[in-house]
């Protein structure tokens, strides 16, 4: 059978309804789970005392709000009274407390305990209950209540007198402002008593039944030997209502006296101030208690708090007013209304700098850090260049000295070469031009060479060249020099040496080689040369000379060394002989 437009509306209305559940169920098991406080208040709210109360009780648990939540309820009874209004409240009261279970009750001031003590039978779950704000405390005020502490609020009038006297120890005079409502009936036996305690030391006078005009016009005439103690003005006598801060005005704005009172509804708001009882503090305390209560505690554990919680609290703007000397306050008295230090006035710029200084040594420091990070791997970076450089000078050096040996030294014989030779052998000339000294040099040939080549092998006339270069270095001084001149032929140059200290040199060569002995066996090898001493001719002239006589010894039969005295026509030789070996 197919559905019906109705049986569609209705399954879409159930799935909407169970939508809708799903999304609030959070909200609700949230605010099943938390505890439900209730705060009973005797007066009504915008009623300084209440309110202060109530800032002192949410000081405790605004920030506990996930945990509790709370229900204010006002009797307000500074405005209603009487049997009708008292019936028809407890109705509602009743009506109210069928559904919601509290946690735990927070009675303040003497008419909601009053209530309380009467209708908490209708409170679900018999709550523990706290109080505050009591004045003339009581055990039989809660002598049915079955688990209850709480805070008693008792003025302490005789200790505001003390400080009056202590602050203004030049005024003879306490003129007491004190309303004819049940309250002003109530604080006037506190009053009585105190009064009884500094009769001796200072006048004090009580002024009570008053219309407003006439407390304006009293005060304005007082004088310099008084001063005020303002302890209630919610009535005049006509029956007019006056708050507690209208009232304090009217009378600061007439009087020019200092007014000082026992409750913190007036203070800030011209009074000096006070042996002062809070409200705040009342609502607080009673706060604490209930937290406690609520956290475990049993109320029969937590004795009921008297009078501890009073408080000397001054105006600091009332104090400058009347010129009153600091020296004179007492320790520990809360002064409100004072102007910021200057470190307060000027906090937000002191932790701003403070912030910036902070923040730029921090900076500062990681700059250093980083800088000297840097230096070190700078530091490091060039002595690992130096080493480099070192090192590869130390190469280019070796590299050099390898090329220079190369660039001096013949290849098959390890001796100099003939361009080495030629150049020391200028140096050499130059040296003797410098100094006069003498300088032979014999031009070398080996025999018949082509014949140990052609007999024994290339090979062997290379090993020949070698020996005999090698024999050359033996047989010669150490500062004579020995190179290969080109094929078999050497070039020996002997400094500071004449003709005749040379022909003995190139004796000593020759048979050195002569005498050589070879593992070839039977073979010997001899050499021929030409000896001449340098005579301040040139280098060509010189070899020339030498390579002459060279040419000479091989004609008379090789393995000798020819000498030639110098030509006197060349030039004047500077020493020597001739002759032939
Ligand atoms: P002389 O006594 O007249 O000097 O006769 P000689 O054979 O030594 O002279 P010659 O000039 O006719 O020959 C020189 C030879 O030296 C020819 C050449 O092959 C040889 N010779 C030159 N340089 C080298 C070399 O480096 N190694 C070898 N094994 N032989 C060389
Ligand atoms: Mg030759
Ligand atoms: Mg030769």
């Amino acid at each position: 059978m197919p559905f019906s437009k109705y049986d569609r509306f209705f399954v879409c209305f159930s799935l909407f309804l169970s939508c809708l559940a799903f999304c609030l169920f959070p909200l609700s098991a949230e605010a099943a789970r938390k505890q439900k406080i209730l705060v009973l208040h005797s007066y009504h709210q915008g009623y300084e005392w209440t309110d202060n109360i109530s800032s002192g009780i949410q000081a405790i648990f605004e920030p506990l709000d996930k945990d509790y939540e709370m229900y204010y309820e006002y009797l307000d009874t500074k405005r209603n009274t009487g049997a009708y209004y008292e019936q028809h409240l407890e109705e509602l009261f009743i009506a109210k407390m069928k559904t919601v279970e509290f946690a735990a009750v927070i009675v303040a001031d003497n008419n909601g305990l009053a209530f309380i003590k009467k209708s908490y039978r209708f409170l679900k779950g018999h709550p523990p209950l706290i109080f505050c704000g009591i004045n003339y405390f009581q055990p039989d005020m809660i002598d049915t209540l079955p688990a209850v502490t709480g805070v008693t609020e008792e003025a302490d009038i005789a200790a505001n007198f003390g400080l009056m006297l202590r602050l203004h120890p030049e005024r003879k005079r306490i003129v007491v402002i004190l309303d004819r409502t049940a309250t002003g009936d109530a604080v006037a036996k506190l009053l009585a008593e105190a009064t009884e305690v500094y009769r001796d030391r200072v006048l004090i006078e009580t002024f009570r039944d008053f219309t407003l005009d006439e407390a304006v016009a009293f005060v304005g005439e007082l004088g310099a030997e008084d001063m005020i103690c303002l302890l209630t003005f919610n009535r005049d006598r006509d029956n007019n209502f006056i708050s507690y801060s209208a009232a304090v005005s009217l009378i600061r704005e007439a009087a020019d006296v200092p007014i000082y009172g026992v409750w913190d509804f007036y203070l800030g708001k011209g009074i000096v101030g006070g042996m002062i009882t809070s409200g705040f503090e009342q609502g607080k305390v009673a706060a604490q208690l209930a937290l406690r209560i609520l956290r475990g505690e049993s109320p029969q554990n937590l004795p009921i708090i008297t009078g501890s919680v009073n408080r000397i609290m001054l105006d600091f703007k009332q104090l400058q007013a009347f010129d009153i000397d600091s020296r004179r306050l007492p320790d520990g008295a809360l002064i409100i209304n004072q102007p910021p230090g200057f470190y307060q006035k000027y906090q937000r710029v002191f932790l701003g700098a403070s912030l910036a200084i902070v923040l730029l040594l921090g900076f500062s420091w990681i700059r250093l850090l980083a800088q000297k990070r840097e230096k070190a791997r700078l530091v490091k970076m060039n002595v690992a260049l130096d080493n480099l450089v070192e090192e590869k000078t130390a190469r280019l050096q070796d590299a050099n000295k390898a090329l220079q040996k190369i660039a001096t030294t013949d290849d098959l014989t390890g001796i100099h070469n003939r361009g080495y030779l030629l150049k020391q052998l200028a140096q050499e000339i130059e040296a003797v031009e410098g100094q006069g000294s003498e300088l032979s040099i014999i031009l070398v040939d080996l025999d018949r060479f082509k014949l140990v080549n052609d007999t024994f092998g290339h090979n062997f006339g290379d090993q020949v060249l070698k020996r005999v270069s090698a024999a050359f270095g033996t047989a010669l001084r150490d500062k004579d020099l020995v190179g290969r001149y080109g094929g078999e032929e050497f070039l020996l140059i002997l400094p500071d040496t004449d003709l005749g200290k040379s022909t003995i040199i190139a004796e000593r060569v020759r048979q050195s080689i002569a005498s050589y002995c070879w593992e070839k066996d039977g073979f010997q090898t001899t050499i021929s040369g030409g000896v001449v001493q340098y005579v301040g001719e040139s280098v060509e002239n010189l070899l020339k000379r030498a390579d002459e006589l060279l040419y000479q010894a091989k004609a008379l039969g090789r393995n000798r060394m020819e000498n030639r005295p110098i030509d006197p026509c060349l030039t004047s030789p500077r020493s020597g002989r001739s002759a032939s070996v």
